[in-house]
């Protein structure tokens, strides 16, 4: 296929040409027509080299990790290690302890919930969340207010899907805890002051998770730099598989947090009357983890590595603004969101037509975007709205590709009036 925008300059820099090859996903027709895939904030394809490195523990190194002393066992935990190495040095994290792998984003927020709420927090306490958070960021805590009768305290946004952070001093009494909130919105595309919340938040003496989820992709994160007490991504929305992600946490606070789930691998030794821990990051993994999740995860973070993240950042920018001007010209379409700095997500509603009869239309076009509230259902009804559609973009995807939907949309539109 031609892409006459392969050739703009971030493109080039890229190297997006060859990229795009990478991904068998993306050279297939969806309904006849060749697949433009925009869901890349719910799910990201896979490329060639994290499919080839499970495939090769898959064939030939299958064993149980931190266990035997065979030669598949060696291997195997090297490789996990391994990934666990690759991970820290994608979040420039001070030691591969910080690194606890987790089922994904909401194990980790869950896990924190956990461990760190249940030893930390007590009845009118406090954790400190924004409106537009993803479920994974909410539910938690409420649970945990069930549990110890914590309070939940929630920062408002205006009406682009920005923080009131004009607020967040008047809200970050004492009983703040915890305040943890999302990097990059995944249904508004809002990039959060994190930097500023931490810093706040910490001169108030309460922790800070950042939910990373929709950031890792797209820009370079320095855990260090950024100085949070927790941050937490999922494999598969950064070109990993599904089924695992990370829990980054401060090596002084992990070593405080008490287990949460007890088993093998987690335990120094047991007796019926003791058991006595092992040290983060073994004492938050009981039981057999996945092994290729997290060998596929690593291999996802060095390919990340291996691009010029510059270069990335502008394209999908690039691909946001093209996207926004197009689409805003679309009669009756309305974006929702309209943060100054955004990550690369474009939610929008259309009058009379509902986003998800558009999801389906598009698909027929052979256009894949989300349609719905996203998980989070509270942002998107601050808009008055219970359903968005959203189109997010990803480091393969073109100008071409917003041009399938421009033209998906106006016959979509064309369709219902
Ligand atoms: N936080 C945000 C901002 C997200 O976008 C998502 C996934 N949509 C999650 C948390 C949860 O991620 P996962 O389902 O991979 O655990």
């Amino acid at each position: 296929m031609a892409y006459a925008a392969l050739n703009s300059s971030p493109a080039v820099a890229l190297g997006l040409r060859g990229l795009r090859r990478q991904f068998p996903t993306l050279a297939q027709k969806i309904n006849g027509q060749p697949l433009v895939y925009l869901d890349n904030a719910a799910t990201t394809q896979k490329p060639l080299v994290v499919i080839e490195a499970m495939e090769r523990h898959l064939r030939y190194d299958v064993s149980n990790v931190h266990r035997g002393v065979h030669e598949l066992s060696v291997r195997a935990t090297e490789a996990y290690e391994g990934a666990r190495e690759s991970v820290r040095a994608f979040l420039n994290a001070a030691s591969v302890k910080e690194i606890v792998f987790t089922r994904g984003a909401t194990e980790a927020i869950n896990l924190v919930a956990y461990s760190w709420g249940r030893a930390n927090m007590k009845a009118g306490d406090a954790v400190l969340i924004t409106h537009m958070e993803h479920h994974a960021n909410i539910v938690p805590w409420q649970l945990l207010r069930q549990e110890l009768g914590i309070e939940l305290r929630v920062l408002p946004m205006d009406e682009r899907g920005v923080l009131r952070m004009d607020l967040l001093d008047a809200m970050l009494t004492p009983e703040v805890k915890l305040v943890s909130v999302a990097h990059v919105s995944n249904a508004l595309g809002t990039v959060n002051p994190v930097r500023e919340i931490i810093e706040r938040a910490h001169a108030n003496g309460s922790r800070v998770l950042i939910d990373g989820a929709q950031a890792v992709a797209h820009e370079v994160i320095d855990v260090q730099a950024l100085g949070a007490d927790f941050y937490v991504l999922s494999s598969h929305k950064m070109y990993g598989p599904s089924g695992v992600g990370v829990l980054w946490g401060r090596a002084d606070v992990l070593a405080g947090m008490p287990p949460w789930q007890g088993g093998g691998d987690m335990i120094l030794s047991v007796t019926f009357e003791r058991t006595v821990f092992q040290k983060p990051p073994a004492r938050f993994e009981a039981g057999t983890p996945n092994i290729e999740g997290a060998i596929g995860m690593g291999t996802a973070a060095r390919f990340l590595m291996d691009l010029d993240r510059g270069a990335l950042a502008d394209h999908e920018h690039g691909l946001l603004t093209y996207a926004t001007e197009r689409l805003e010209r679309i009669g009756g379409l309305r974006v929702i969101g309209t943060a100054p700095d955004k990550g690369p997500v474009l939610s929008f509603v259309v009058d009379d037509v509902h986003p998800h009869d558009l999801g389906t239309l598009l698909d027929r076009a052979g256009v894949a975007v989300r349609s719905g509230h996203h998980c989070a259902q509270p942002a998107v009804q601050h808009f008055g709205l219970h359903a968005t559609t959203r189109a997010s973009f990803g480091l393969y995807n073109t100008r071409d590709d917003v041009d399938r939907l421009a033209e998906a949309l106006h016959h979509a539109i064309r369709v219902f009036r």
